[in-house]
């Protein structure tokens, strides 16, 4: 079994649950983001994509569609990666 098959996807996002939380998304600090690193990525071939990034000891997650990014806070990883759960489980969005 390869990784490379065509039909290889990564995770998807599922749809929100009829309870949950909306996240508060923010314009992106460009100049603030040149030491980050990829943590986690949800699967591209979706219209929405979310990536997890460390940026130190805080982390944020980015969501791009075609039309916009925006960015979560900057919190402590747990939190962070917390809310990354959520999102993936459909409890945020
Ligand atoms: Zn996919």
């Amino acid at each position: 079994m390869s990784l490379l098959l065509p039909s290889y996807h990564g995770v998807h996002v599922p749809e929100p649950r009829r309870e949950h939380v909306k996240l508060q998304w923010l314009q992106p600090d460009w100049q603030r983001n040149t030491r980050v690193r990829e943590q986690a990525k949800t699967c591209p071939c979706r219209v929405v994509v979310y990536t997890l990034f460390q940026a130190g000891g805080l982390a944020f997650i980015r969501r791009v569609d075609a039309s916009d990014t925006v960015e979560t806070e900057r919190l402590r990883a747990a939190v962070t990666r917390e809310m990354w759960d959520w999102l993936l489980t459909g409890r945020a969005v």
